[in-house]
């Protein structure tokens, strides 16, 4: 077998001859990829076109312990890694240059226990499988809106979704996870073990080690929710904008609400969006949503009873295109808020681009601030800008849009969503303090104990600190 050159931890680069590559690749059960090897595009190729990162070596996992190879491997010739879970993030921090990507894809068993009505699944299931098992029993946990994504580093981060607002954040619910720290071992944190660790999973994102498996509370769901878009006429934004603030501050637990500004296809124009799902009975859904509906003719209205599972559909962002995010969370859209967000988005650069403000949820704003690591109890929703754009060449001017754009909404900013944040080299460290807000500095001791030389180190990154 060939050497390799490996990128490293300290940011050079070494070579590591083929015997002992061998000597790794042949000690796992999943295969290993690199350059040349016939899945190796398709593996380190994301959901966000803008990444195109060529890892030195993937470790395609079957189980724990190919991750346990993979963590000793990479620890004992000090190289640069990346975890890949959904391989969602915006960033695509799971992909790393000429490092080691530990790729968890292929783990993504999942068992449901109706009797203590709990799941456990492994670090590099999806949420569209996840919602399929959990369903089957009529039950389901929060997770995100875009069944592509991945459970693990949503969680990790937090998580808000349609199942906010009764049940909290994802993160909320996890009970116990399995970890690969930096030493190789491989840790349960849970209420018993690890207490600690466990706090700084919910919501310190991939800090700590590699989540082989997660077990989240299940709670009765379905099997149909009350679903689907409402669509305004851009020039009644404002108003809509306002009836919503009016709406989300007195909503029932079981309604959940994100609003965007996007631009309809083939020339239909800009518009104003609502997507909610309410899962209680749905003669009630029907009734709360009454003021949305009669806030004057939509252009459309798909708000109909539907399985959860579709519900957890309506989100789906296509593969393949490039994407640029930034988010901010907030107590309120306030007035001036507002204006800024207008006035921007009258000058969207390209028409695949919108703005949206999630709603995080009743439950969610409940729980106390330092109870899990998640920096954000005291938002309302979180505002995202993405754009989105088919031709790399024009890269700048969309990026330009949304970095000017979230620099104007600044000063009404508690903070980014962690899972949102960009490269630390584009961000800095002040993003991720900002992230966390005052469990920024329990989060850094944290990593201390459980990765003092900073191994996962390529992602939303907490630098160890005592
Ligand atoms: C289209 C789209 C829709 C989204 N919708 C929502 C939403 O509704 N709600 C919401 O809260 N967020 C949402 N997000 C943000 C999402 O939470 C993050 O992008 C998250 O990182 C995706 O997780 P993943 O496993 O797919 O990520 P990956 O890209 O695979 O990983 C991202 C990072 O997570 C960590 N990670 C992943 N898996 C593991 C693991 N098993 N062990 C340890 N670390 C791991 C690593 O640090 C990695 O760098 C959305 C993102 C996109 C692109």
């Amino acid at each position: 077998m060939a050497d390799l050159t490996f990128a490293t931890l300290s940011g050079d680069y070494t070579v590591i001859d083929g015997a002992t590559i061998e000597d790794f690749t042949g000690s796992l059960h999943g295969e290993s990829l690199r350059a040349g090897d016939e899945d190796y595009d398709s593996v380190r190729r994301i959901w966000n076109a803008m990444v195109n990162k060529r890892p030195a070596l993937i470790a395609r996992c079957s189980g724990t312990a190919d991750v346990i190879n993979s963590v000793n491997f990479a620890r004992e010739n000090n190289l640069l890694i990346s975890v890949r879970g959904g391989g969602h993030n915006f960033p695509g921090n799971s992909v790393c240059e000429d490092g080691l990507m530990i790729d968890l894809s292929r783990m993504t068993g999942v068992r449901v226990d109706p009797s203590t009505q709990t799941v456990r699944a492994q670090g590099g299931t999806k949420w569209g499988a996840f919602d399929h098992e959990t369903q089957a029993f009529g039950l389901a946990a929060p997770g995100g809106t875009d069944p592509d994504t991945g459970i693990a580093g949503l969680t990790l981060g937090g998580g808000i979704g349609w199942l906010s607002g009764s049940h909290g954040l994802s993160c909320d619910n996890l009970i116990s996870a399995d970890v690969v720290t930096a030493d190789g071992r491989s840790l349960t944190a849970s209420a018993d073990e690890n207490p600690d660790l466990l706090w700084g999973l919910r919501g310190g994102g991939g800090n700590f080690g590699v989540a082989t498996s997660l077990e989240y509370r299940l709670h009765p769901v379905g099997p149909l929710v009350l679903a689907g878009y409402l669509v305004y006429p851009y020039d009644k934004a404002r108003e809509f904008f306002a009836l919503v603030g009016e709406f989300t501050a007195d909503m029932p637990d079981e309604m959940n609400i994100i609003t965007f500004l996007a631009t309809l296809p083939d020339g239909g124009g800009k518009v104003c969006r609502t997507l909610l799902c309410y899962y209680g009975p749905i003669e009630e859904g029907e009734r709360i949503i009454r003021p949305l509906r009669e806030f004057g003719p939509p252009l459309a209205d798909d708000v109909r009873p539907m399985p959860y599972t579709e519900a957890q559909s309506l989100a789906l962002a296509p593969q393949g295109r490039h994407n640029y995010l930034k988010s901010h969370f907030m107590s309120e859209v306030s007035d001036d808020a507002l204006d800024i967000t207008l006035d921007y988005f009258d000058r969207v650069t390209s028409p695949l681009s919108s703005v949206l403000f999630q709603y995080l949820g009743n439950a969610t704003r409940r729980v106390p601030a330092n109870e899990t690591a998640f920096g954000h109890r005291g938002a309302r929703c979180e505002w995202a800008t993405n754009a989105v754009f088919l031709d790399p060449g024009e890269s700048e001017v969309h990026i330009r849009w949304v970095r000017d754009f979230s620099s104007a909404l600044a000063p009404f900013s508690s903070g980014p969503y962690i899972n949102q944040v960009g490269t630390e080299a584009e961000e800095g460290e002040e993003a991720i303090q900002a992230a966390f807000g005052d469990n920024f500095h329990r989060l850094a001791t944290l990593k201390q104990k459980y990765d003092p030389t900073n191994m996962f180190s390529h992602n939303q990154n907490i630098r160890p600190r005592i």
